[in-house]
This record gives C-alpha cells, sequence and structure tokens, in this order.
C-alpha cells in the first residue's frame, strides 16, 4: 500500500489525479461536504501547473502551463477565491505580441486605445474594427464564457448570450467567430498587424486557422487578453497548485502524491474504488472522478470487459491534438530583440504572417515536423521579477509536432523518434527561430533545458507525446462529441464514475471547468444511494 494510505481506506470520493480540473473538483466535493481523497502518481500535485529551480538554481522556470487567464475568467476558479490561499497574479508591461522582421511588432495592451492605435499604424481603420469588436465583447463576452465553461448544452448561459445578441455588430460577431480565424481576420481587418494576431490566437488555440471554429479561439484568446490581460501567477505556476491544494486540505481533504491509479473497480456497473500501484485499495462511498484522459480510462484503468462495446466503438473515433516540444531558458540579460516593442509583452508569437503560421499547422496535419514551427514565448521575469536575478530572463518557447512523425519539412535533421539527440536537434531550431528576430539570443543562454514529448509524458502521463489539450480541440471533437460521440460529458457508462479530465468539454486550458462539470454531476447524482454517515 502507498505510504499514506492506510489498508481498508474508505471515503466518500476519489479523484484520481491532481491536476487543475482535478484539483478544482476535488475543492466543489470538499465544500459539499465530502470526504475526498486526490490520489496523484507524481512525486508532486498540480498536473501541468507546475515550477521549478531544475533550469538553473537562481531561476524558476514553469514546467508546464505559465498564462492563466482561463483560470481568471473561469466563474469556477473566481468562486473559490485563491487569493485567500496566497495567490497572487503578476502581469506584463503588455500582453502579447508578434515581431517582425523590419523591427516592428503587433501589438496588444491591456488598454484597447493602445492596441488600436498600433494596429492603426500599419492599416488605417484596423484601430476602429479592434474597438467595435472590443465594444460586441463587453456585451456579450461574460456570457460567451459561462456558456463555454458550463456542461453541454448551456442552457440558462446560451439563452442569457442569445438575448445580448441582436445588440450592433454582436450577429456579425457570431458568425465570424463560428467560422474560421483566416476568415475573421480577413472579413475585420486589412493590415498585418492585426490578421497576424488573430491567427496567432487561433493557433495558440490548437485549432487551424482556416477550419471551422477556428475563429472561436481567436477571438476568445484576443478579447480575453484585451480585457483581463494574461496573467501569471506570482512565484510561478505552482503558486496556482499550491493555493488549489491548500483550499482543499484546508477543507479537510487530503492528497496522496507518488500513488498511481492503475484500476477503477467496477461491480454491477457502478464504480466501488480504486486499486493502486502496488496493490493496495480504496473504496468509494459516492464516487470516482478521474482527471485522465479518455483513452487512459477506456480500455485502460476500466477494462472493456466493464464497458458496454459501444464505448469502445466511439473511441476509435477518438483524435489526439499534436505533440509538442518545449525549451526553457535562463538569460543573462533580456531577450535582445532587434527592435523594441512599445512595451515589453509577456507572450511573444512568432510567426510574422497568417500564411506563415498556417503553413506550419499544414505540415504538422499532414506528419511532417514544420520547417519553420510557430513558437509560443513566454518572458516570465518580464512578467513577474520574482522569476530570475534582477536584470535577467526566465524564458521559454514551445511548438508542435506531429504525435507520429512522418517526415521532416525542414532540413531533415529531425527524425520525430524524441530521444535526447533528436529533442536536441529541434530546440537548435526553435532557438534559431527567436535567434533571427533576437540576434545574440544564443550568447545569453546560461541554462536551456529541452522537454520533448517524451520527457513531457514523463512528468505528467495526461500529456500523451506531449499532448497538452487532452484530445484535438477540432470542431468534430467539441461540446457534445467530446471526448467522443454518445459520451459527451462528465458522465460516463459506469455509475458513480466521472471523466474530469480536459478530455471532457470544454478540453484543454488552465480553467478547471471539466473538474467543475464533473463535480457538478456527482453531486447531483440520483443513482447512489443517500448517504449514511458513520
Ligand atoms: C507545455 C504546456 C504549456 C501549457 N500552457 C498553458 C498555458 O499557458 N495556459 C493554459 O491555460 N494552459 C496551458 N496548458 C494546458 C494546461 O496545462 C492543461 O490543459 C491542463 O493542465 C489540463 O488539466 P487537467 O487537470 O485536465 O490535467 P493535467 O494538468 O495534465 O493533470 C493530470 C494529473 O493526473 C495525474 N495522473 C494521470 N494518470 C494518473 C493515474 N493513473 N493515477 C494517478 N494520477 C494520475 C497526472 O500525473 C497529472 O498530475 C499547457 C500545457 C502544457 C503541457
Amino acid at each position: 500500500m502507498t505510504e499514506g494510505l492506510a489498508a481498508g481506506t474508505t471515503v466518500d470520493a476519489v479523484v484520481v489525479g491532481s491536476g487543475p480540473n482535478g484539483l478544482v473538483a476535488a475543492n466543489l466535493l470538499a465544500d459539499a461536504g465530502w470526504d475526498v481523497l486526490v490520489l496523484e502518481s507524481q512525486p508532486t500535485y498540480g498536473g501541468a501547473v507546475a515550477s521549478d529551480r531544475e533550469v538553473h538554481p537562481d531561476f524558476v522556470h514553469d514546467t508546464f502551463s505559465s498564462f492563466h487567464p482561463l483560470a481568471v475568467i473561469s466563474p469556477v476558479i473566481r468562486s473559490l477565491d485563491l487569493e485567500r490561499h496566497g495567490l497572487r497574479w503578476a502581469h506584463a508591461p503588455s500582453v502579447v505580441a508578434t515581431p517582425f522582421r523590419d523591427g516592428r511588432w503587433a501589438e496588444l495592451h491591456r488598454d484597447r486605445d493602445r492596441t488600436a492605435a498600433g494596429l492603426d499604424a500599419f492599416a488605417s481603420g484596423d484601430g476602429a474594427a479592434w474597438l467595435r469588436l472590443c465594444a460586441v465583447w463587453d456585451r456579450v463576452g461574460e456570457e460567451v464564457v459561462d456558456a463555454l465553461m458550463s456542461p453541454f448544452p448551456p442552457l440558462r448561459q446560451g439563452a442569457r448570450a442569445v438575448r445580448r445578441l441582436p445588440g450592433p455588430g454582436a450577429l456579425r460577431l457570431l458568425r465570424a467567430a463560428l467560422g474560421s480565424g483566416r476568415g475573421l481576420a480577413d472579413r475585420e481587418f486589412d493590415g498585418l498587424a492585426a490578421r497576424v494576431l488573430v491567427a496567432g490566437n487561433a493557433a495558440h488555440g490548437d485549432a487551424a486557422y482556416g477550419a471551422p471554429g477556428s475563429g472561436v479561439f481567436g477571438l476568445l484568446l484576443a478579447m480575453t487578453a484585451q480585457q483581463h490581460g494574461w496573467p501569471a501567477p506570482v512565484g510561478g505556476a505552482g503558486s496556482l497548485a499550491t493555493a488549489l491544494a491548500d483550499r482543499f486540505t484546508a477543507a479537510g481533504g487530503r492528497i496522496v502524491c507518488d500513488a498511481r491509479v492503475e484500476r477503477v473497480l467496477v461491480d454491477q456497473g457502478r464504480a466501488t474504488g480504486v486499486r493502486v500501484r502496488g496493490g493496495g485499495e480504496v473504496r468509494v462511498r459516492r464516487a470516482v472522478l478521474a482527471d485522465v484522459p479518455a483513452p487512459t480510462l477506456y480500455g485502460g484503468l476500466v477494462p472493456w470487459s466493464d464497458l458496454p462495446g459501444r464505448t469502445r466503438r466511439l473511441m476509435r473515433l477518438f483524435h489526439w491534438d499534436p505533440g509538442t516540444l518545449k525549451v526553457d531558458w535562463a538569460l543573462s540579460g533580456p531577450v535582445p530583440w532587434a527592435g523594441r516593442p512599445s512595451a515589453a509583452p509577456g507572450t511573444v508569437h512568432v510567426g510574422e504572417t497568417p500564411e506563415e503560421i498556417e503553413q506550419s499547422q499544414k505540415e504538422l496535419a499532414a506528419g511532417a515536423v514544420p520547417a519553420r514551427p510557430f513558437l509560443l514565448m513566454g518572458q516570465m521575469a518580464t512578467t513577474d521579477p520574482t522569476r530570475a536575478p534582477a536584470g535577467q530572463e526566465s524564458a521559454w518557447a514551445y511548438t508542435h509536432v506531429p504525435q507520429r512523425v512522418r517526415s521532416d519539412a525542414g532540413d531533415g535533421g529531425v527524425r520525430g523518434t524524441w530521444d535526447r539527440d533528436d529533442a536536441e536537434r529541434m530546440a537548435d531550431r526553435v532557438q534559431a527561430r527567436v535567434e533571427a528576430y533576437a540576434p545574440g539570443f544564443s550568447d545569453r543562454v546560461l541554462a536551456r533545458r529541452v522537454l520533448g514529448p517524451r520527457e513531457l509524458q514523463e512528468r505528467d502521463e495526461n500529456l500523451e507525446n506531449g499532448a497538452l489539450n487532452g484530445g484535438t480541440g477540432a470542431l468534430r471533437q467539441q461540446l457534445v462529441l467530446r471526448p467522443v460521440p454518445g459520451t459527451g460529458g462528465a458522465r460516463t457508462p459506469v455509475a458513480g464514475l466521472y471523466l474530469a479530465s480536459s478530455s471532457a468539454h470544454p478540453g484543454g486550458g488552465v480553467h478547471g471547468a471539466c473538474g467543475a462539470n464533473a463535480a457538478h454531476a456527482a453531486l447531483s447524482s440520483r443513482r447512489w444511494p443517500p448517504r449514511s454517515r458513520g
């Protein structure tokens, strides 16, 4: 039995996995008075919300996620009042920007007028178009976010959003959002800066720029940046996980790490507990909530023999999102950008035209390692000075790679085996992309860490080959179709078992909504007999 777990433990609910979705679910169940145990396979809790000093002892690096605007706008995370448990947010001078070879920048500031003025410098009229989008979002944005983060179909929240739609521009916005990012950008804007901001934000959300539905990602992230900024937790992403864990344990919950769940125990179609690596079992009176990907749950933790045949057939439709390779740098000074932005951005999108970004997405879709990969880059000491010694920078960049590599669209040097050598070669390509806009960057590198698809998965097994969304964000696997048609949402074919991870609607990102939906489903279940204490 794992240390910290007494033989014969029985609780109201076990949460398998302590990612943000698992911890949000655990908090809601504990608030309802349930006796809750979180079991985590890694030595520390938090899932893909963690930070460390591995790259260089004087620098804090976020191991996985860094910017948490979705946590700030998430109704459930807001309701947890994590600031009372030590969480503080830091903002960079500007939110997100893209450098161009000629030294200019496309910049998104928290001050919308300043964003608009910058866009106008590229194409007169784009500033006004941006402000029109912002005005419509002011009216419907909150309801759209509530609707997206609620179980689907979000009848109450959807109705509220629809009531606000008839105002000027809103129907046009809805049409644009449901279409492709490219359609939205081309219809609303003339200049490169505004179009590349939309393209970068659509790509940031793992949706093909030309595909239906990518407009909504581009819009959601861009408008969230405009209204709330993209803040990062002071001290490192781990502070967010600590606040979630502290709140939960203060409410009486328990987290046991180094406890990998190997099996969900099912008796007569109902989840009755879990078996932990090493052989120990924990019984549940009410529910098991699984913060693991759908393919790990169905046919993995729950064997096919405990599931209807239909689930197995439907799971064949499941598609992973692409893999990821992340590079972290400890830098002796700030990133030496060739042209200076008007204010230093926390996030940098490296991909200077919508066409270039789309090309790297097309290569990915064809199973090729992109020749000129689109990069998401973070300047963390610029955002939160506690991350590095004064005047120095804690930076990262990540890019997507195919789940299964068929070819290299670049110089042929990356094979997609993702052993150390291969991952370092890809990291060199990533670094060369940054160097092209920031000559002298490599001279400032004090230390570098490369987390290829294998290393990401070793540190968090939900990240299959570095997939960070728990399954593709393409429209065919969204809403009621997530994770697969017929098992949409948190409920599963096993009574008392709920899917709480980002494989469920609304998908990837640190918003806790998947965990909250699973907790609400468990709390409202009538299939379980009323609880008798004692
Ligand atoms: C490199 C990277 C950068 C990202 N950047 C951002 C960002 O800036 N902003 C943002 O909003 N999102 C970002 N994301 C996405 C975000 O981190 C994830 O979508 C989110 O963490 C998903 O939460 P989760 O709780 O579903 O799963 P996870 O956070 O993956 O947590 C799952 C947990 O379950 C545990 N587990 C799995 N199987 C078992 C088992 N059998 N037994 C016990 N425990 C188990 C795992 O060890 C892990 O701790 C990023 C992700 C990555 C990888």
